[in-house]
């Protein structure tokens, strides 16, 4: 699908002056580094909102904030690994029992996308998926890379980025509500990641570990290194393993937390 089929353009746009506003939902890795969520971002636009990923505790993030799943319009997978994308089937329970919604839910994420839901969701709840209609839309779209889409009232640019053999891996830059928002997934270092930086209001970049190196992840020492190009306002570090956690004393840049509210 292109931006101009204008998938899930129900939203209204944005006005000058309006808030955007970035929830954390999700600070944490696969492992539940610290007892922390699994990876999701919230963001909020006055008469819409999109997540950023969707790890297997994102519902129960949303009910500890009072937050309603209601007027989420949209989900951006940056890539298929579980703790990105396996808190779908719950979003799907809620709207299929508790929250009536009618607008399209929009998912959209890399090549595989809507194979890899869809057959989560049938292992997790399978009468539920072959049984029942669902009750409420859902629109799959699979990114094209390097090309801004339409969604809703919001633009999306993904951008590949380096952490698996075999399938991709997006990070994403987002205009939201007049801001700009970017959000690195998972990935080892990569010049990509200054382009995903460039002009934004907000980076949100992976910070997995701190000096010490495996294979498809960022260190904050790399991202030390790289700091000064990376040209962005306001820079929070996520994504966080334990070994990262030991030494958050030695980190001066920002730091994701489950919880966190950043108006924009
Ligand atoms: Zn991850
Ligand atoms: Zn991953």
């Amino acid at each position: 699908m292109t931006v101009d089929e204008g998938v899930g353009r129900q939203g209204r746009e944005s006005g000058p002056g309006s808030t955007v506003e970035l929830i954390v939902l999700g600070a944490g890795d696969a492992f539940g580094s610290g007892g922390r969520n699994q990876p999701a971002f919230l963001v909020n636009l006055p008469s819409w909102a999109f997540l950023l990923d969707c790890g297997a505790t994102t519902l129960i993030a949303l009910k500890r904030l009072d937050m309603d799943p209601a007027p989420i319009g949209a989900i951006f997978v940056s890539h298929l690994h579980g703790d990105h994308m396996s808190g779908i089937p719950f979003l799907f329970l809620q709207y299929q029992f508790l929250t009536r919604r009618h607008e399209p839910l929009v998912i959209a994420g890399p090549p595989g996308i809507e194979e890899r839901v869809e057959g989560l969701w049938g292992i997790m709840y399978k009468e539920t998926r072959d049984m029942m209609q669902r009750r409420f839309p859902v629109q799959y779209l699979e990114f094209e890379p390097k090309r801004w889409t339409g969604i809703g009232p919001v633009e999306v640019l993904p951008l590949p980025v380096s952490h698996q053999h075999g399938e991709v891996a997006f990070g994403y830059k987002v205009k939201a509500g007049g801001k700009v928002l970017g959000y690195t997934g998972d990935t080892e270092w990569t010049d990509t990641l200054i382009e995903l930086a460039d002009g934004c209001d907000l980076f949100i970049c992976e910070s997995y570990l701190y000096e010490r190196k495996v294979q498809f992840h960022t260190t904050y020492k790399e991202i030390q290194a790289h700091r000064s190009a990376l040209n962005c306002k306001r820079l929070l570090l996520t994504h966080l393993h334990d070994d990262m956690l030991a030494r958050l004393q030695d980190v001066p840049d920002e730091v994701a937390y489950d919880g966190m509210r950043l108006p924009l």
